[in-house]
């Protein structure tokens, strides 16, 4: 079921929660709502539910308008952040209660019912647990309860508000990778609403990034994170080193430090940007930059090194990051108060005013 936004705006008294938002959910995809706090995810995700209405523009699921069906009526699964399973019913309950609470015409048979639950409590992997109550399942268990539960209808839509917001990081890991393989075998359409840039790259098909009521930008991760469309955007989804000068032929420069430019470019104000793996650093200056500087720390996160890299007589303050390896890292030995050079890869160079990036 494609669902498509057309124009919505949304008010809540004087103020615009939602301006002009255009998309389009394809159909068997995981969609991600990606913003910071305040950007309107929650609000779209409600419109889409039919939890809240919008006050122009039109919500389509298929070729069917919804905008003005009530909640109970569009077919809905919903997964929130606290899982509001019921404490007094069994997990086995808990996900029969949809389907129980079904209109008599439309509730399936006691056999039936029975069947669906087995059918869902293996999907979730937890078959096992049937009869526990709430109070005696970890925080990831519930969770997958509560997906169950608002699969058990069979809707044609799944909405995810945050549903691992409550979680901690291993479990979050561990639910993602979950709900991604679940997601590859049965194809819901889903949207998900999320702030955790990294959650929506890792699990999503396709990313929404919001800011301020806007869609900034929709595409697959990769493509978003290979070619922002905004500084914005570029900024949200990651750490971001900045060269910022003036170009002069091919070159960036910001006092004595300097790039070269693949190609000459426009005079003018100009910012280069680049992820923490498109550095590399070096002991000399190369022939591609003059960019020094001292180190500020070197930190192990796990399956990399990060250096921080304090601009030695250039850029003010801002820190950048690099990635190395742990095989660079037991090379080089680098430490506090060194010196060192960086070479930018690629990077995406912003020019002047305008926010379209250049690569
Ligand atoms: P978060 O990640 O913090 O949940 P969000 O991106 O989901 O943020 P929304 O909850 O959609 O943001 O809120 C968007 C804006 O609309 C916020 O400025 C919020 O204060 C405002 N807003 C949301 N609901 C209401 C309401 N019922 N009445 C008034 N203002 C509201």
């Amino acid at each position: 079921m494609t669902i498509r936004i057309e124009r919505v705006n949304k008010f809540f008294g004087n103020f615009q929660a939602l301006h002009d938002v255009n998309l389009e959910i394809p159909e068997g995809q995981l969609t991600a709502l990606l913003g910071p706090s305040g950007s309107g995810k929650t609000t779209l995700l409600r419109i889409i539910a039919g939890l809240e209405s919008n006050d122009q523009g039109r919500i389509l699921f298929g070729d069917q308008d919804v905008s003005k069906l009530h909640v109970r009526d569009r077919n809905i699964g919903f997964v929130f952040q606290h899982y509001a399973l019921f404490r007094n019913l069994t997990v086995a309950q808990n996900i029969a209660f949809g389907l129980e609470s079904l209109p008599r015409r439309e509730r399936p048979a006691k056999a039936e019912i029975a069947k669906r639950v087995k059918e869902l409590l293996e999907m979730i992997q937890l078959p096992q647990l049937a009869d526990r109550y709430p109070a005696q399942l970890s925080g990831g268990q519930k969770q997958r309860v509560a997906l169950a539960r608002a699969l058990a209808t069979r809707p044609r839509i799944l909405l995810l508000d945050e549903p691992f917001g409550a979680l901690d990081a291993k479990v979050r890991k561990d639910l993602r990778r979950w709900l991604r393989s679940l997601h590859d075998e049965f194809h819901f359409t889903s949207i998900f609403v999320t702030h955790d840039q990294e959650e929506a790259l890792e699990l999503s098909d396709q990313v929404v990034v919001m800011s301020h009521g806007r869609v900034e930008q929709v595409n697959t991760p990769t493509e978003l994170y290979a070619r922002p469309e905004s500084r914005f955007v570029f900024d949200f989804l990651g750490h971001v080193n900045v060269l910022s000068g003036q170009i002069e032929s091919d070159r960036l420069s910001q006092g004595d430090a300097w790039v070269r430019l693949p190609q000459a470019a426009q005079q003018g104000e100009a910012q280069l940007c680049l992820r923490p793996h498109e550095v590399r650093l070096v002991e000399q200056p190369s022939e591609h930059a003059y960019l020094p500087f001292n180190i500020e720390a070197v930190s192990l996160i796990g399956s990399e090194v990060r250096v921080e890299l304090r601009p030695d007589g250039w850029a003010g303050d801002e820190i950048w990051e690099v990635g190395i390896s742990h095989a660079e890292f037991n090379r080089r030995q680098p430490k506090r108060g060194d010196r060192c050079y960086a070479v930018p890869d690629v990077g995406h160079l912003f020019v002047g005013t305008d926010s379209k990036p250049r690569t």
